[in-house]
């Protein structure tokens, strides 16, 4: 049994560490370590409904402020690790503190990955990634507002959706010739092509930005060598994880701390979790995934790892996205030479894109189609055979299909 333990990165897969080594019957000292203001909280909801102003502050927690003091976590906020040394087993702290650890557990997720064109600098430029950022953009994001969305996956969506909600006036660019590419399957893409075009969203695919102009503060963006006009920019293109600390103490690292299937780093005594690690998935590819289903998941293992007890992680990777009033959940990985099969009509707005792989069902995206998604999630779980035309058949209940 370790006796101390400190995890640096005070995130959604830091507090489900403290959570599950605690519910393990780990008994040491547990140290969290985070460069934020705030106790760990979701960042999904920062997005969505925190921006859109129906969710409280206070919602945003993880867990509320008793939960430390009777887990007895030692939490250290708004200070940032400095560096790890491995052979001494200590991290030094920003403030010069040095802590020494049996077990460390690296969970610093991910930061934005920045637009570097000219007038990138500029006065209105906004990334959304944590509570200040939100915060931030709130004061400005106003009914009549021109705001240039660089960026058409996720998070830029989410805030083009809120943002027409609340009256601004929403651009989009988008480098590739689809929304969200790198996650949806074409008939998603255009399907939400089409309901921002409908909410009076402005799409322009195939649209490099070139640079940002104004004098102090934004004017336009030039893209496509037209400038729009702007009063606010919100750039969503991506993160980059936070592996620094890990690769400066020669843990080996490529985009993300490399670890094995029980969240272990090669140095037996080091672990990573969340957004921040590579790892082997279920599929046997490497993989570094950006959801609150693996910074869980992942942190779980990792805890049963710190006490010796190493169980493989094999878990199906879930993900989802609120745009308007349409939940698109997905589970699974898909491929390029899956078989699609679609199943309900988007035009009803109910509708989910099976993926299917030597028969079975490998990834599905549904769209306000919770059977499809649950029973779906376990179908590729359970590596479930199904043809087909019984996969499109709706006269055909889900949890009939699910027995293959
Ligand atoms: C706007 C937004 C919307 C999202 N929506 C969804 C969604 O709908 N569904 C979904 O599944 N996922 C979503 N995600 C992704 C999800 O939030 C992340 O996958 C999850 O937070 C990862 O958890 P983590 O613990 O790995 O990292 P984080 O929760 O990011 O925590 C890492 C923490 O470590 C801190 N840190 C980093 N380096 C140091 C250091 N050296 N010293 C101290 N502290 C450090 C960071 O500042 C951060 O506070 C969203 C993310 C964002 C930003």
């Amino acid at each position: 049994m370790p006796e101390q333990i400190v995890i640096i990165g005070a995130g959604q897969a830091g507090v489900q560490a403290v959570q599950s080594l605690r519910a393990e019957g780990y008994t040491g000292a547990i140290t969290m370590i985070g460069d934020e203001a705030y106790p760990p909280y979701q960042r999904p909801p920062l997005s969505k409904a925190y921006l859109l102003g129906s969710f409280a502050r206070e919602r945003l927690f993880l867990k509320p402020d008793a939960f430390y003091r009777e887990a007895g976590c030692e939490l250290i906020l708004n200070t940032v690790v400095t560096a790890i040394n491995r052979a001494a087993k200590k991290v030094t702290l920003g403030d010069g503190r040095t802590l020494s650890y049996d077990k460390l557990l690296l969970a610093t997720g991910t930061r934005v990955r920045k637009l570097s064109c000219p007038g990138a600098e500029l006065a209105g430029v906004h990334y959304l990634r944590d509570i200040a950022d939100v915060d931030g953009l709130q004061n400005v994001f106003k009914a009549g507002t021109r705001i240039a969305i660089v960026g058409g996956g996720y998070i830029g969506l989410e805030v083009a959706a809120v943002g027409a909600k609340r009256g601004l006036d929403v651009t989009v660019f988008e480098t590739a010739d689809r929304l969200m590419a790198r996650a949806v399957s074409k008939p998603v893409s255009t399907f939400f092509a089409e309901e921002h075009a409908a909410a009076g969203v402005k799409l322009n695919l195939n649209t490099s930005v070139e640079a940002f102009e104004g004098k102090e503060k934004i004017e336009g963006v030039r893209a496509g060598g037209i400038v729009h006009p702007a009063d606010l920019v919100l750039v969503g293109i991506g993160v980059v994880p936070n592996d620094m600390l890990a690769r400066e103490s020669g843990l080996a690292c490529q985009d993300g701390v490399i670890v094995d299937q029980n969240a272990m780093t090669a140095d037996p005594s080091v672990f990573a979790a969340g957004d921040c690690t590579r790892h082997v998935g279920r599929e046997g590819v490497e993989i570094r995934l950006e959801c609150v289903q693996n910074a869980i998941d992942q942190a779980k293992h990792a805890a049963l790892a710190m006490l010796g007890r190493p169980k493989t992680y094999s878990e199906v990777p879930w993900f989802w996205s609120d745009q308007y009033d349409l939940k698109l959940q997905i589970a699974g990985l898909a491929r390029p030479t899956d078989q699609l099969v679609l199943r309900g009509d988007p035009k009803a707005r109910k509708f989910a894109v099976f993926h299917l792989r030597d028969g079975a069902v490998a990834a599905v995206e549904a769209v306000n189609a919770a059977p499809e998604y649950l029973t779906g999630r376990k179908m590729i779980a359970d590596h479930i055979k199904v043809l087909p035309e019984k996969l499109a058949d709706l006269s055909i209940p889900m949890k009939q299909i699910a027995q293959g």
